[in-house]
C-alpha cells in the first residue's frame, strides 16, 4: 500500500524557500536569468516555483508545482515576455498547503498598480493580520502569509510602494526576506533580525538579489554585500535607494541552521562561509569527542564536509559509507509505516565493501525524529560494520522552529525530552555526541548574540504566543 506525498518523505529538516530578483536598465529575456538563479536555489525548495516578469506596462508570471526544470523548459520561458524586472521563487511549504494556489510569486493589482512578491520566511502573526484585514473587507485567495504581506503593503501604499513596505513591515512578526516588484522598481527587504539570508550583486549594469550567494555565482554576478537586517533596498534600474524598517531590535538573530544544513556549502552568508563552518564543526567534533575507529564518513550530502573536517583532525581516513539516490524528490511515493524501511533504503544505500569489518564514525548534521538514523545504523551493522559511532554537527534539536522551517512538533523531535544517552540507546549506535551550543557558535566564529538558536535552546527572536497557529493554518487548507 503506497501513499503519494508532496512532502519530502524523510526524517530531516526541510528547507524553506528561495528568492531571486533582477532589474536591468534595458529590456531583455530576463526570465532566463531568473531561471538560472532559481536553479541554483533549488535546494531551498522543491515543491513549486515561479517567475514573474515586468516590462514597465505589464507583469506576466508563470508558476506551477514541481522542480525548476520540471516547471520551466525553453518553450515555457519563451511565453514570458522580455522585460527589465523579474522575480522568482522556489517553495517548500511551511505555512499553507503544498498546492498551486499557494505557489509564488504572488501577483496582485493594488493602489500602485501591478505588483508581484516572493517571500522566504514565516510570519508568526499571520492569523491576526489576516483577521484584521478581513475585518476591513480584505479577501484572500491563498492560505499563505505572503499574501497577507502583499495586502498589508498595499494597504499602506498611500503615496508610494516604498511607504507601504516601510509601514507594513512594522506589523510583521517573524522571518522575512522578500523581493517585491512594481512596474518600475525592484524592492528587497530583510527582517530586522536578519533571520533568513538575502544578498545582492551586479551583472554589469544589472542588479541581482538572491537568497544565497551561490545564485549570484551561477549568474556570473559580482557579490556586493548581504542585505542588512531591517534594510529595504529600492532598485529603479539606475541605482539604489536605502531605507531602514523603523522597528529597532536588540540583536541580530540569523538562523544558525542555514550553516548547519539549509544553505549550499558554496554560499557565504553574512560574511561566513557555509563550507568553512561545516568543516570546522567536524574539526571540533574530532577534538571534543574522539573515538578510535577505521573510517570517518558523512551522511550525504550536507554532513560530508563536516566528516572531512573530522578526518583531518583525527587522522582517521575519510571514506564513503553511504550513497544517496539523488533522484528521490517531491514525487516520490512514500510507503506506509510497514514499508518505511524501504523508503530509507531507496534513498540511501550502504557501500558494503567500505564498511565491512570496520569501526565507523558517522557524521550527520542533525537528528529530527531519529528513525532514519536508527535505520542507517542498522544498515551499517547489517553490512558488517563492527562499531558505529555517531557524531552530530549541531546540538540536540529540542524545540520546533516557527520561522520558516518545517520542523515537527515536540512530540516528533527525538531530542525534545530525551538525554543524549537515551537518544543513543534509541538509535542503537555505540556512541553518540552532539556539538554544544557554544561549540556550534565556534563554527561561525561568533558568540550566541548574533544568532537564532531557538530549535536548540527554545529562545526565539520573538515571543511565540500562539504556538498552535500552524494547526489553525492547516484548517484553512482543508
Ligand atoms: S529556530 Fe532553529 S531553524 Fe528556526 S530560525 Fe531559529 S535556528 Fe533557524
Amino acid at each position: 500500500m503506497y501513499l503519494r506525498t508532496k512532502k519530502m518523505p524523510f526524517d530531516s529538516f526541510n528547507e524553506e524557500c528561495g528568492v531571486i530578483g533582477i532589474i536591468s536598465p534595458e529590456t531583455y529575456s530576463i526570465a532566463n536569468t531568473a531561471y538560472y538563479g532559481l536553479f541554483a536555489l533549488q535546494h531551498r525548495g522543491q515543491e513549486s516555483c515561479g517567475i514573474a516578469v515586468g516590462n514597465g506596462k505589464r507583469i506576466e508570471y508563470y508558476k506551477d508545482m514541481g522542480l525548476v526544470p520540471e516547471v520551466f523548459n525553453s518553450a515555457r520561458l519563451e511565453t514570458l515576455p522580455e522585460g527589465n524586472i523579474a522575480i522568482g521563487h522556489v517553495r517548500y511549504s511551511t505555512t499553507g498547503a503544498s498546492k498551486l494556489c499557494n505557489a509564488q510569486p504572488i501577483y496582485f493589482i493594488g493602489k500602485m498598480g501591478k505588483m508581484a512578491l516572493a517571500h522566504n520566511g514565516n510570519l508568526i502573526n499571520t492569523k491576526q493580520l489576516r483577521d484584521a484585514l478581513i475585518a476591513e473587507n480584505g479577501v484572500f485567495q491563498t492560505s499563505i502569509d505572503s499574501e497577507v504581506m502583499a495586502l498589508l503593503i498595499n494597504k499602506y501604499s498611500t503615496n508610494s510602494v516604498v511607504e507601504g513596505v516601510l509601514e507594513a513591515c512594522k506589523y510583521f512578526k517573524g522571518s522575512y526576506s522578500f523581493v517585491l516588484m512594481s512596474s518600475d522598481k525592484l524592492i528587497a527587504v530583510r527582517d530586522p533580525y536578519g533571520i533568513r539570508p538575502l544578498c545582492f550583486g551586479t551583472i554589469g549594469d544589472k542588479y541581482v538579489v538572491a537568497s544565497e550567494t551561490c545564485a549570484l555565482d551561477a549568474l556570473g554576478a559580482t557579490f556586493v554585500r548581504d542585505v542588512e537586517p531591517g534594510e529595504v533596498l529600492v532598485f529603479d534600474g539606475s541605482g539604489i535607494e536605502f531605507y531602514h524598517i523603523d522597528k529597532p531590535v536588540e540583536k541580530k538573530a540569523h538562523c544558525i541552521f542555514e550553516y548547519v544544513y539549509f544553505a549550499r556549502p558554496d554560499s557565504e552568508i553574512d560574511g561566513i562561509s557555509v563550507y568553512a563552518s561545516r568543516k570546522e564543526s567536524g574539526r571540533i567534533l574530532a577534538r571534543k569527542y574522539p573515538v578510535e575507529a577505521d573510517l570517518v564518513a558523512g551522511v550525504p550530502d550536507s554532513a560530508v564536509v563536516a566528516a572531512r573536517g573530522y578526518s583531518e583532525v583525527s587522522g582517521i581516513p575519510y571514506g564513503e559509507a553511504l550513497t544517496k539516490n539523488r533522484y528521490v524528490g517531491r514525487t516520490f511515493i512514500q510507503p506506509e509505516q510497514g514499508m518505511r524501511e524501504t523508503a530509507v533504503k531507496v534513498k540511501m544505500n550502504v557501500l558494503r565493501s567500505n564498511v565491512c569489518g570496520k569501526r565507523i564514525i558517522l557524521i550527520d548534521d542533525s537528528i529530527v525524529r531519529g528513525t532514519t538514523s536508527k535505520k542507517i545504523v542498522q544498515m551499517l551493522r547489517d553490512a558488517g560494520a563492527k562499531e558505529v559511532h555517531l557524531r552530530i554537527s549541531s546540538p540536540i534539536s529540542k524545540h520546533p522552529c516557527y520561522f520558516g522551517i518545517d520542523t515537527n512538533d515536540y512530540s516528533q523531535l527525538v531530542g525534545a525530552f530525551r538525554t543524549e544517552e537515551e537518544i543513543r540507546d534509541y538509535i542503537g549506535c555505540d556512541s553518540l555526541h552532539y556539538l554544544t551550543i557554544d561549540e556550534l557558535c565556534e563554527t561561525v566564529h561568533s558568540d550566541q548574540k548574533n544568532f537564532c538558536l531557538g530549535c536548540f535552546n527554545g529562545e526565539y527572536p520573538y515571543i511565540v504566543e500562539d504556538k498552535k497557529e500552524k494547526e489553525d493554518k492547516s484548517l484553512l487548507d482543508k
